[in-house]
């Protein structure tokens, strides 16, 4: 069943996560290819945000990580046995 909501705000936000399964790093937004189903592109979204050939900076997903860690130490996590998907996106150049 896909649950929709209407409108987003920060407890929303940060319940989601608290309870996180999966993190996706777009790692570079520098790949040359163009293929339909990629998420980064304009052919199914309608509100992506334009790709600028920047890369992700190690300290900015570092940053991420140690975010999540303190927020997992501070809060009650629901289901602690599934485990976390850490993933990496962008294309090659
Ligand atoms: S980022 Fe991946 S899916 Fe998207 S256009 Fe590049 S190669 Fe294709």
């Amino acid at each position: 069943m896909i649950k929709t909501i209407n409108s987003i705000d920060e407890k929303i936000i940060r319940n989601n996560l608290i309870n996180l399964k999966n993190l996706v790093f777009e790692v570079t937004e520098k790949s040359n290819l163009n293929c339909k189903y990629c998420g980064l592109s304009d052919h199914l979204y309608e509100k992506y945000d334009v790709r600028k050939s920047r890369d992700l900076l190690f300290e900015k997903a570092v940053l991420m990580i140690d975010y999540l860690v303190n927020l997992w130490k501070d809060n009650y996590v629901s289901d602690i046995n599934s485990p976390l998907v850490i993933s990496f996106y962008g294309g090659s150049h």
